[in-house]
């Protein structure tokens, strides 16, 4: 007897999104965004979409999912997806536990469980037991550099309704400056994504004390370097944050026994899915480590952030919103936060469809 809910079809939708012109002349261009969105339907037309990773390295994600992942999943029961995902991490798991293939493997996932809450009439966090109607973000800015701009960034965020901003800087005197713009109420980050050695980043630490950042995000290279983080971690007197290079739930194990950390930053987009995802938090509340995603992107990996945060994340949950002057966004208008906090979205699966109008618009091929 034919599977009812078998999966059809998947498909692949890459984006290329270009920032709008900068005002002014201060800002260089800079190169659009890419991102890959997958969507998979089932035999009886129940279709859910999901995103991996992509920027420079799309296109290998979207052939690992077309060329690897998808013959492994046609015809094979959409209604159960730990079995599945299960099987594909081992067939493929020569091809390494993390990185392109297993990005691919995300957005599958998440895919999967979109159509999960669609077939049941609910949204993905009731699935998980229900949650908050709403959540807090924060603002996640683009790596800025000069002093000016990255005062303005900050400003810009905080008129927009922020109280929670991150920087992608590297230069201590441009934090104390984002601090000074920012006054003391606002919480605020640094992630220098694995610029540093130890030695550097334990100099840094010291040069950006009394600053009062909440957490300084994968301070150390390379990413696995989890004794290193621990090292930090010991002496700096700043929370540590990592985790969106590392995927499955035993890496993120191994991170917390590490001591490396004090936030744990899994990406959906990246590190398994909404499988993976769900995993981590109980673990980590075990260990009293907080779990903020990271999503430094606006498709479907956003989405099952939000829910999954909504439905098992702590009273420090926060969500990490690109704050980024995109030219559109994969949900145009319904999926954007207001005076910084972000709406769960409360129909059926991800609770929301990318619109067609920009997915038309930006397709890249
Ligand atoms: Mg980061």
């Amino acid at each position: 007897m034919p599977v009812v809910d078998a999966i059809a079809r998947v498909e692949t939708f890459p984006l290329r999104i270009p920032f709008r012109p900068a005002n002014g002349s201060s800002t260089a261009p800079r190169p659009p965004v890419d991102s890959l969105l997958v969507k998979i339907t089932t035999g009886d037309g129940v279709a859910g979409w999901g995103e991996a990773f992509g920027f420079e390295a799309a296109p290998m994600t979207r052939w690992s999912v077309e060329e690897l992942i998808a013959p492994l999943c046609l015809g094979r029961d959409a209604a159960r997806i730990g079995p599945l995902m299960r099987e594909i991490q081992q067939k493929l798991q020569v091809f390494g536990r993390g990185g392109t293939v297993m990005h691919a493997l995300s957005a599958v996932d998440t895919a999967l469980w979109d159509i999960a809450g669609r077939a049941a009439g609910v949204p993905l966090h009731r699935l998980l037991g229900g949650g908050a109607p709403d959540l807090p973000c924060y603002a996640s800015l683009d790596p800025l550099g000069a002093e000016p701009l990255v005062r303005a960034g900050v400003r810009a965020a905080l008129d927009a309704g922020f109280r929670a901003v991150k920087l992608h800087e590297r230069a201590p005197s441009v934090v104390r400056a984002a601090r000074s713009e920012a006054g003391d109420t606002t919480t605020l980050m640094l992630d220098v994504n694995c610029a540093w050695t130890l030695a550097q980043a334990r100099q840094a630490a010291a040069d950006m004390a009394g600053v009062g950042l909440r957490w300084l995000e994968e301070p150390v290279w390379p990413p696995e370097n989890f004794a290193g983080l621990a090292a930090l971690r010991a002496g700096c007197g700043i929370p540590i944050a990592a985790g969106e290079n590392a995927a499955t739930l035993l890496d993120f194990g191994r991170l917390m026994d590490a001591g490396a950390v004090d936030v744990l930053q899994p990406s959906p987009a990246k590190m398994g899915g909404v499988t993976e995802l769900r995993q981590v938090f109980p673990v980590a509340a075990v260990r009293n480590v907080a779990v903020l995603p990271h999503t430094f992107y606006h498709g479907p990996g956003l989405l099952a952030a939000i829910h999954v945060t909504a439905a098992l994340g702590t009273a420090d949950a926060m969500i990490e919103w690109r704050y980024s002057d995109l030219e559109a966004l994969p949900y145009g208008e319904a999926v954007v936060p207001a005076a910084g906090r972000i709406a769960v979205p409360n129909g059926p699966g991800l609770g929301a469809d990318p619109d067609p109008g920009v997915l038309g618009r930006y397709l890249s091929d």
